[in-house]
This record gives structure tokens, sequence and C-alpha cells, in this order.
């Protein structure tokens, strides 16, 4: 993915938590549409056999005549897998129930952990020019999950405002340790987001003060309010930004992607 006009590449991002119900799939989307709205060439990569992110961009099952099973496992080309959406800049590599097989169909292969980075980082990807590749993992820490790590720049953690949020975190970031020592040494951690934030909620303002005393800068500014127009917008087929541009969710989501646009412009972002 090299040669960028600016001669740098698109940035790939992964949505992980192996904790399902937490905002991956909806961060994906709204984020995706955000990047877009500002200026930015997306692709959604979903890499849950669920495809909710699919399904949530209109992508109707029988238009996923090929999927990212068949790019990760098979080879399939780029020009195959890579489609359009409603939203003008933003392309997505679908998925379907054929990728619940997948860690087992490629467990024999040696390189069974770098296939999607493979695929991602072919010379074929120069020609789309994306500005960020977005990948929507499944809610486990499986071989589809590692290869999301180990494809990406960096992991956004979506970590949903309710008691025992943290708990699963310690496993996510072994994951991570992991997969830098083994593979993957330049992976980041992008931040780690508040989804279905409630202000009027007395164990949101706990889990947040737990988060953001334990994780200090990694805990991105943008909270996610839990907000009804959100939850409504996939049945619509469009990400919120489209479906109520002006409701809380669409503006925080417009938040969010502006403060991780912002730090492309201005690398140097701290680490833990
Ligand atoms: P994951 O991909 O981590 O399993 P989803 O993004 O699918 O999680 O979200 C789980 C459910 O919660 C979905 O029905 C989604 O519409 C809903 N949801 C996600 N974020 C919000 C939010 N901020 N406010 C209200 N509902 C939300
Ligand atoms: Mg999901």
């Amino acid at each position: 993915v090299q040669s960028r006009t600016d001669g740098s590449r698109a940035h790939i991002l992964a949505l992980a938590n192996q904790k399902g119900g937490v905002g991956k799939t909806t961060t994906a989307i709204n984020l995706a549409a955000g990047l877009a709205e500002l200026g930015n060439k997306v692709l959604l990569v979903d890499i849950d056999p669920q495809g909710n992110s699919s399904t949530g961009l209109g992508i109707r099952p029988e238009k996923r005549k090929k999927t990212s099973y068949d790019l990760i496992v098979d080879g399939a080309d780029l020009q195959d897998v890579v489609l359009p959406t409603g939203l003008p800049d933003v392309f997505i590599i679908p998925a379907n129930a054929d990728l619940s097989s997948a860690d087992l169909d490629i467990m024999a292969n040696e390189k069974r952990s770098f296939l999607l980075h493979d695929a991602l980082h072919q010379p074929a990807m120069d020609d789309y020019r994306f500005d960020y590749i977005l990948i929507d993992c499944p809610p486990s820490l499986s071989l589809m999950t590692v290869n999301a790590m180990v494809a990406c720049d960096s992991v956004l953690v979506p970590l949903q405002c309710e008691f025992f949020a943290l708990e699963g975190l310690s496993q996510l970031m072994l994951t991570i340790r992991d997969v830098r020592r083994s593979a993957n040494p330049a992976l980041r951690i992008e931040g780690v987001v508040l989804t279905m934030h409630d202000v009027r909620n007395r164990l949101t303002a706990q889990v947040e003060a737990d988060a953001r005393s334990n994780m200090g800068d990694l805990v991105m500014k943008t909270t996610i309010p839990r907000n009804v127009r959100i939850s409504e917008a996939p049945s619509h087929a469009m990400p919120v930004l489209t479906y109520d541009p002006s409701s809380k969710g669409a503006i925080a989501y417009r938040a969010l992607a502006r403060e991780i646009a912002d730090r492309r412009k201005t690398p140097a972002m701290s680490e833990a």
C-alpha cells in the first residue's frame, strides 16, 4: 500500500475487542463515514463472519459473491472483492458466514497469521489510493483478529461503559504484545474509545474515571454517547452520519474521525 500522492501509504486501523456488542462494527462504519467526510478515501474490511458492517453499509448477502474469506484464504483478486457502498469515498470488502471456517482452513498454512497482511500490502492495492483501511474484527482473539493485528498499523479498542468493561482488556493487551514480538513490532495502540456513554449514568462516570486513570492518554478524548439514532441507522443501511447527520451520535463520530485524522498530520503520539 505504498505511494499516495504525498508519498505516504494508507493507514491501516483494526477495530478490536474480543467482547461482542461493544461497538466495533458501529465504530467501523461511522469512522469510515467520518473519515470520508474529511476528504479521505476509505476501505472497510469486514472480517466478522456475522457480516454486520457489510449489512450496515447496504451490501445485501446476494451481492457478496466474493468476500474477505476469498481474499484471505484463497488469495482472490482485490478487484473481485472491493465493492462500492452508498457513500462515494467508502468501499468495502464484505464478509459472510464463509469466514466462520477460516481459522481452521488456514491452520496448516505456515503464513496463516500473515495472509491478511499480504493481501492488503500487495502492489495492486496502490491503485486504489486509500487513505485509511479499517478492519472490523470478530468478537474473539481468533486467528482472524491476529491477522488484523499483523496487518494493521494501529488498533482502536471500543470499550462499552459498563461494569467489567476493563476486565477483558488485559487479555487483549497480551495479544497485542505477542503480535508485536512475533510479527509486527511497529504495531501501535491507536486508543480506547468509550462507547454507549451515558452522562446521566453513575456507572458510566466510574468506568470513564477508571479508564482514564489506568490508561491516561490512551483513552480517546471523544466519547460516543448512547444514542438511539446510532442503533437505528444500520436497519436503514446507512451510517448515522448520513441517517441523521445532526444527531448526537453523528456529531460524536465526526469528532472521533477528526481526532484520529489530526494525529496523522502531527505524528509523535504518546504510547503506553
Ligand atoms: P460489536 O461489533 O462490538 O459486536 P456493535 O457495533 O454491533 O458491536 O454494537 C452492538 C449493538 O449496540 C448494536 O445493536 C448497535 O446498534 C448498538 N450500539 C452500538 N453503539 C451504540 C451507541 N453508541 N448507542 C446506541 N446503540 C449502540
Ligand atoms: Mg461487530
